[in-house]
């Protein structure tokens, strides 16, 4: 039986870089807060896709690493207190009309909530899986959709499989501790940014690397773990080499979910906010990647911005005729954590 959960002012959907920063907005205006994230860690595509590629665009971080910015961010954005319910996908929104709370339903539990910040970015995120034999069997024993600690790969033959940034970056970054590199691709086009793609091709042409182009991975092969790969050109030439780690980086599925029924209006897959980062649903705000706009970009930056103006429109919500000021937090200072946290009980 699901437990019933305490009232929060705001329930955020999503703990990516807009959710958390969403988090730390609460706690400035006051307000309690919880987030629902459905992955086991926040931190959002940052946190899944790119941990430790560099960032260079967050503004005033001029280079850090994607799981750098995440532990920051949370450290900032968790300080007054917000709940975090991890691993848990928000299913869907139950009204029971005006004033009353609003119902959030996961796969596990129901949260009341005042209001709503749709932060669900690209929606679930999980890697594409490669279907060539045996990919299925050593998965996690050889077989990685994504790179958590780049020195597992210290010392070890790795093969690569991919054309796009993900994998290219990948040959860059892990040449140095791997002790091969091969990058195998289907294609002779590659979809990554050019530069990376010059120091790979030259990377190559020394025979620092490994390259196969127009070549399919077809399988993967050992004892309880990956031991080689087989692979196999255009003209039909297969060729087997020893392999400890493989690292398909074909690209990711993402998937709304229930979402596009929960009677948002939607734009090319996109919720439909207006300046105040409201959604056609009552007490329902959405911010970051989710969202569509005129001029609307994906970036960190644009995420955090809009999480600002959305938890101010909820606030409001919150407090109907109330004007609600947004402080400097350089000449207000901080809240005290403690207040935010009494008030998430109420
Ligand atoms: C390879 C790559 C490199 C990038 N590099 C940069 C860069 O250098 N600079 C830059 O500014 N931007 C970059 N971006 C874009 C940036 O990562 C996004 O703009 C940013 O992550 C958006 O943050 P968000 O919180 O809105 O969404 P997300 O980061 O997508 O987080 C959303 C979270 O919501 C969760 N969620 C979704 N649906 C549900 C649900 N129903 N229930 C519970 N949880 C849910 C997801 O699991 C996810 O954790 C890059 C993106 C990629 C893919």
């Amino acid at each position: 039986m699901k437990k019933v959960m305490e009232i929060r002012d705001l329930t955020i959907i999503g703990g990516g870089p807009t959710g958390l920063a969403a988090a730390f907005r609460a706690g400035m205006h006051e307000i309690s807060a919880r987030i629902i994230e459905t992955a086991s860690q926040l931190g959002g595509q940052v946190t899944a896709l790119y941990p430790e590629k560099k960032i260079y665009d967050v503004f005033g971080l001029p280079e850090v690493l994607g799981k750098e910015l995440v532990h920051n961010l949370i450290k900032q954005g968790l300080q007054f207190g917000a709940e975090v319910c991890l691993g848990e996908s928000v299913k869907g929104l139950r009204f029971a009309g005006q004033g009353e709370p609003i119902e959030i339903v996961t796969d596990r539990n129901s949260y009341p909530t005042r209001t709503v910040l749709l932060a669900g970015g690209l929606g679930l995120i999980t890697p594409r899986k490669h279907d060539a034999q045996g990919c299925d069997r050593f998965e996690g024993k050889g077989v990685y959709y994504s790179v958590r600690d780049p020195e597992l790969f210290r010392g070890k033959k790795v093969v690569i499989v991919g054309g796009g940034d993900s994998a290219l970056d990948w040959v860059l970054n892990l040449r140095p501790i791997a002790a091969r590199i091969t990058l195998v691709h289907r294609s002779q086009e590659f979809a990554g940014h050019a530069s990376t793609l010059r120091e790979v091709q030259q990377l190559a042409d020394f025979g620092h690397i490994g390259l196969h182009t127009s070549t399919l991975l077809t399988a993967a092969h050992g004892n309880g773990k990956l031991e080689a790969i087989t692979v196999r050109n255009s003209r039909g030439v297969e060729q087997t080499m020893e392999a400890q780690a493989l690292l398909p980086m074909i690209g990711f599925h993402v998937n709304l979910g229930s979402m596009e029924n929960w009677g948002l209006e939607f734009q090319e897959k996109k919720i439909v906010v207006n300046s105040r980062m409201e959604t056609n649903l009552p007490g329902v705000f959405a911010a970051g990647d989710m969202v569509t706009y005129p001029g609307k970009i994906k970036l960190i930056a644009t995420g955090f911005a809009e999480a600002a103006i959305a938890v101010k429109s909820a606030v409001e919500y919150v407090h109907p005729g109330e004007k609600v000021r947004v402080q400097y937090s350089s000449v207000a200072g901080l809240p005290k954590a403690s207040k935010a946290l009494a008030l998430a009980g109420n």
